[in-house]
C-alpha cells in the first residue's frame, strides 16, 4: 500500500509527475492533508474529478486504525493498530495553554531500560514515516484545538529509527506540511552515541529540540538502569553533548527519572551537578518522578526527596524543573507505554473510527 502521509513535497511532486499530473498538484494535495486535515481525495474539490479518482486508486490514507481512546483529566491516550496487527500508543497532553502530542517511533524498544514498561516486549519493529505522521493526523482530526508541540517520547528510541523519524519531523515542521515550529518538536533519546553524533552532523535534525535521558550521574548505576550505556558510556555522552552544536539560547534537556531509593539521594544530586559542571548554560534538567508500574519493582520518591534533589541542583546554578508525567492515570506517561498491557484497560470512550 502506498500511504500519502509517507511523502515529502519533493517526493510527491515526482510521484504525481510519474502519474502524468502537473507537479503543482502535490502542493494542493498536501495542503488538504496538513492544513484541512482530510485524506479523503473525493473532498479535494480544487482537483478535477478525474484526478481525484486517479489519486484514490493509487494512494491509501491511514496506515493506522484507531482502536480506543482513554480519557484522563490532563491527557488522552489513543491506541492504534497497525496493518500487521501491532498496537501503537499516542498520548495527547493538555498543558495550561497548549496541547502536546507524545508520539511513538517504534513498536517495543531494544534499549531495555529496567524501569520502562515498553522495554518488556523488546523491539518488534520500527514505525514507518506514515505511521508516525498518521498518529498526529488522526489525533488532530479528533481535536478542535491545534496541536503545536510534538515529543518523540512514546514507545521506542527515536534515533534508532533515524530515517523515518527524520522524514516525519520534516513533514511536521515544513510550511507545506504541519508547519510546526522546529523548537516545538523534541527528539527524546536514551543517549545512543553514534546516532546523536549523526544528529549533531545533520543540519536539519540538530535544529530540533533534544532531550537525553541521563537517569544517573554514575556509570555503574546508569548501566544497571539502562543496559545500553555499557557501550554508550556517560563520559562519552557528556563529551558529545557539551560539543553538540546549538543555536544561541537553546539548551539540551537532561531527563532524570527519579526512582525511590535508587537514584534520588542528595549525593546523586551533587554528582549530577558535578557532571554538568561548568556547562550549566548548555543544559537544563527535568526531574521526572517515577510512575509506578505493576510489572516493575520501582517506586516514586516522596515529594520531600524530590524537592530536596531539585534544590541541590538549583543551589549550584542549574535550571532544574520537576515534571510530573501527565497521563499516568491512563498508563500513558513516560516509560509506561507498552502495547501488550493496554488491551486490558477499560476504555471510557470507544471512539468510532474516522470516516475517511
Ligand atoms: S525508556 Fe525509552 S529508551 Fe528506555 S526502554 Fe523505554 S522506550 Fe526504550
Amino acid at each position: 500500500m502506498d500511504f500519502i502521509t509517507g511523502y515529502t513535497l519533493e517526493e510527491l511532486k515526482e510521484k504525481v509527475s510519474s502519474l502524468g499530473l502537473e507537479p503543482y498538484r502535490a502542493k494542493q494535495i498536501l495542503s488538504w492533508i496538513y492544513k484541512k486535515f482530510t485524506t479523503d481525495f473525493s473532498l479535494m474539490t480544487d482537483l478535477p474529478k478525474k484526478v481525484r479518482e486517479e489519486l484514490s486508486a493509487v494512494f491509501s490514507s491511514h496506515p493506522l486504525k484507531l482502536e480506543s481512546e482513554v480519557e484522563a483529566p490532563d491527557a488522552t491516550k489513543f491506541l492504534f493498530r497497525t496493518l500487521d496487527g501491532h498496537l501503537v500508543e499516542t498520548v495527547l497532553i493538555r498543558e495550561r495553554d497548549h496541547l502536546t502530542l507524545c508520539v511513538s517511533s517504534q513498536i517495543g524498544c531494544a534499549v531495555g531500560c529496567s524501569f520502562c514498561a515498553t522495554a518488556i516486549d523488546g523491539l518488534i519493529r520500527n514505525l514507518t514515516t506514515s505511521e508516525i505522521v498518521d498518529q498526529f493526523l488522526q489525533v488532530q482530526q479528533r481535536t478542535k484545538e491545534k496541536i503545536r508541540n510534538v515529543v518523540f517520547m512514546g514507545m521506542g528510541e527515536p534515533l534508532a529509527n533515524y530515517e523515518n523519524v527524520r522524514k516525519a519531523a520534516m513533514i511536521m515542521v515544513s510550511p507545506w506540511g504541519l508547519d510546526l515550529s522546529k523548537r516545538r518538536v523534541t527528539i527524546s533519546s536514551s543517549g545512543i552515541i553514534s546516532q546523536l553524533r549523526r544528529m549533531a552532523e545533520d543540519p536539519f535534525m540538530r535544529e530540533l529540540n533534544l532531550a537525553v535521558s541521563i537517569n544517573s550521574p554514575r556509570q555503574d548505576l546508569r548501566e544497571k538502569l539502562m543496559p545500553l550505556t555499557k557501550t554508550n558510556t556517560l563520559s562519552e555522552l557528556m563529551d558529545l553533548l557539551v560539543r553538540f552544536p546549538l543555536s544561541r539560547y537553546r539548551r539540551i534537556t537532561l531527563e532524570y527519572i527519579l526512582i525511590k531509593g535508587v537514584n534520588d539521594s542528595v549525593k546523586e544530586a551533587r554528582q549530577l551537578a558535578d557532571l554538568i559542571g561548568p556547562h550549566k548554560k548548555k543544559f537544563k534538567v527535568n526531574l521526572i518522578p517515577y510512575n509506578p508500574d505493576p510489572n516493575l519493582p520501582y517506586e516514586r520518591p516522596s515529594m520531600d526527596r524530590i524537592l530536596r534533589f531539585q534544590r541541590e541542583l538549583w543551589d549550584r546554578g542549574i535550571s532544574t524543573f520537576v515534571r510530573f508525567s501527565k497521563g499516568a492515570d491512563v498508563f500513558g506517561a513516560c516509560g509506561q507505554l507498552r502495547s501488550r498491557r493496554v488491551e486490558g484497560i477499560r476504555t471510557l470512550h470507544d471512539a468510532p473510527l474516522p470516516s475517511l
